[in-house]
């Protein structure tokens, strides 16, 4: 591994840590830079009528380092002086957790290799070589599919869709719906979301031309389509972001780190909507859109469901939940 630091005075105090000849890394800035990349941070009226400029979600991880540097610094330097009145009227206005920022940096080393089904196989990987319009509607069919399914189930019945020609609106809305539930199969509701898919199709077809809506509230009204999902398809489809992806993943995680509870209490957060809502209300916008598969990815190989491996995470003695479940993991296993 290499590590890469580029001062204040350089490049705006941007950290890159390169992983052997692979093009991927993960990038952590100091405070400095943080605040000039909040030029992204707008007003609540602005933000909700204006795209934002921000990378999609695998640009973070893969995007090559001589790119991403020339373009960050590039946008800080046409925009430093318009950058700090933005900044202060449009930072989340709740408190942040004690350290969360070195809960993340600590997360985001345990997650170098980069190695989790959702860095190969998630939803926001689906049609990615494909046209944007084809693109997008591969984007909303892999969210439908990937409730209650693992990423590698969701991926193989992508790829099935993909080899059929399938995957578009058009040949979706013609195809025989038993054909289409045994291309998904064993996806979880395998034959709801085929009737699902179908109808999506139709609406696709008749209301957007065979596109996909671009906004929460239209996504919101497909059938099978939820707050997680019209959340990813914004970000990734659309490059819009409107809030933070939350699946199971981010929901159990944020919860056992303490970052969230239910609005004016210390409890937990009882639904992913319930965690969205708590989180934005803190986190920076800059890392709305990489934390969902930084925690997803951590979730599937650390920070799991059951039995977290608790011995093997770095941030354990900055977690509160740490050790309380599993009697497997004890602080003398760690590696
Ligand atoms: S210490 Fe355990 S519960 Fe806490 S984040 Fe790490 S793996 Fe998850």
């Amino acid at each position: 591994m290499v590590v890469v630091s580029v001062g204040a005075a350089g490049l705006g105090g941007i950290k890159v840590l390169m992983m052997s000849e692979t093009t991927r890394f993960f990038v952590r800035r100091n405070k400095r830079s943080r605040a000039m990349s909040q030029k992204d941070h707008l007003p609540s009226t602005q933000y909700h009528n204006k795209k934002f400029d921000l990378p999609e979600i695998e640009e973070f991880a893969y995007r090559g380092a001589n790119k991403l540097i020339q373009s960050r610094t590039s946008e800080m330097d046409s925009t430093v002086t318009s950058v700090e009145s933005e900044v202060a009227s449009s930072r989340p206005s709740g408190e942040s957790p004690a350290n969360w920022e070195i809960v993340l940096e600590g997360i985001r080393k345990m997650r170098c290799s980069a190695d989790a089904p959702v860095d190969t196989m998630g939803c926001e990987k689906a049609g990615d070589t494909l046209p944007p319009k084809e693109r997008r509607f591969a984007v909303l069919v892999s969210s439908l599919l990937s409730s209650q399914t693992k990423d590698q189930v969701t991926h193989g019945a992508i790829q099935r869709l993909l080899q059929n020609d399938l995957l578009t609106a058009d040949a979706i809305n013609n195809a025989d719906e038993e054909v289409i539930k045994k291309l998904i199969y064993p996806v979880g509701f395998y034959t709801r979301k085929a009737f699902n898919l179908k109808k999506i199709a139709n609406i696709c077809l008749m209301k957007y031309g065979g596109d996909i809506p671009n906004s929460i509230e239209q996504l919101l009204s497909l059938p099978g389509i939820g707050p997680k999902m019209a959340h990813l398809v914004m970000n990734v489809g659309w490059n819009n972001v409107q809030g933070i992806c939350v699946d199971t993943h981010v929901h159990r995680i944020c919860n056992r780190l303490g970052w969230v509870s239910r609005l004016g209490t210390k409890q937990k957060t009882l639904t992913p909507e319930e965690t969205r809502e708590a989180l934005q209300r803190w986190l920076p916008k800059e890392e709305w859109v990489p934390i969902n598969p930084l925690l997803v990815g951590f979730g599937q190989t650390i920070c799991t469901p059951l039995r977290p491996r608790c011995g093997d995470c770095s941030i354990s003695e900055l977690c509160p939940s740490a050790f309380k479940e599993t009697k497997n993991s004890s602080p003398s296993s760690k590696s």
